[in-house]
């Protein structure tokens, strides 16, 4: 009888915070990797639209918790109360982490309740500026002959830097792996590439193409399919498909997610707030200003997006083993 009436209390305290939801306590997108880089940027336009889409009343914060490649921020968010207040913007990394970590502490298709995608991000090749190439073809020949000698940073094991570089090595078949340098995120390798102190990066054009357009960093290629030929500045790097790294497709994406257990309405209130900001026409610009291109098709739904990622996570774990020994 005391249960019932707990559980009832319960329920009624549930039904009572979905409606007054989000009321002054922010809602904090939690961006597992460092200030100022690629996710942090998506996050932090996405805040904005959905504060709108909201009616102006919702609070936004974005929490940076990075480390260990994302897999600390995702796991804090999976581990967190699920009340709506708590909620995870990341990307790839959700699908490539379970080919890429022996043990994770969160189950990526079930300890999170998906809420949508948000965009899809080529990446782009990139060197520091005093690297001694200037098209792909002298790049991937330097690279040949130097590798042992290279060094390439990436945001940690894990991260959509590290995969794409573990790929991209794997793909010219490299004699030697090039030293990798992890770091917090790709803001302050991009930091550390623009210095000079370290050679190579591979990282989302929402993070390079304002420091290609400003001479800051070499860029060499593309790694989508076909080159973005619709893009003012990008439509000028080749795609590494088109320099004959057949197969060569690896577009970053980002999605949000809520811990297991939010509640159906809040749930809701999300996805509707979230649907509505990815038709907004200045959050839509932001992106396309920066390569990226917000989703419209049935990923957009919590229920399309969970089977996108289900099937990346299928795509990814053999491409991953493939590219073992450049793995670290
Ligand atoms: N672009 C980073 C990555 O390689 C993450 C970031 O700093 O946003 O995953």
């Amino acid at each position: 009888m005391k249960r019932v009436l707990v559980l009832a209390l319960a329920a009624t305290a549930f039904i009572a915070s979905a409606q007054t939801y989000p009321g002054t306590k922010p809602i904090s997108f939690v961006v597992p990797f460092a200030a100022g880089g690629p996710t942090d940027r998506v996050a932090r336009d996405l805040a904005e639209a959905m504060r709108k889409t909201m009616g102006g009343s919702a609070n936004f914060v974005v929490e940076n918790v990075n480390g260990a490649g994302g897999t600390i921020g995702s796991t804090k968010v999976a581990k967190a109360a699920p009340d709506g207040h708590t909620l995870l913007l990341w990307h790839i990394g959700m699908a490539s982490t379970p080919g890429l970590y022996r043990k994770l502490q969160y189950k990526p298709l079930e300890d999170f309740e998906y809420l949508g995608m948000i965009n899809d991000v080529p990446m782009t090749l990139i060197g520091k500026p005093q690297l001694a190439a200037n098209t792909y073809r002298d790049f991937e020949n330097y690279i040949r002959t130097h590798s042992a000698s290279l060094n390439i940073a990436h945001a940690g094991l894990g991260s959509a830097s590290h995969l794409c570089g573990l790929m991209w090595q794997a793909a010219v078949n490299a004699k030697e792996p090039m030293t990798t340098i992890p770091f917090s995120g790709t803001a302050p390798a991009m930091t550390a590439l623009i210095g000079g102190q370290v050679d190579i990066m591979c990282d989302q054009t929402t993070n390079t193409t304002q420091q290609i357009e400003s001479g800051r960093v070499k860029a060499f290629a593309v790694t989508t399919p076909a080159r973005l030929s619709s893009h003012k500045l990008l439509k000028d790097y080749p795609s590494l498909q088109e320099m004959g790294l057949k197969n060569f497709n690896l577009t970053i994406w980002h999605g949000l997610y809520a811990p297991k257990g939010t509640p159906a309405p809040i749930l809701k209130q999300l996805n509707d707030a979230l649907k509505l900001a990815l038709k907004d026409p200045e959050f839509i610009k932001k992106q396309e200003g920066l390569g990226a291109v917000v989703v419209t098709d049935k990923r957009m739904e919590p229920a399309g997006h969970k089977a996108f990622v289900a099937a990346e996570i299928a795509k990814l774990k053999p491409a991953i083993e493939a590219a073992g020994k450049f793995a670290d």
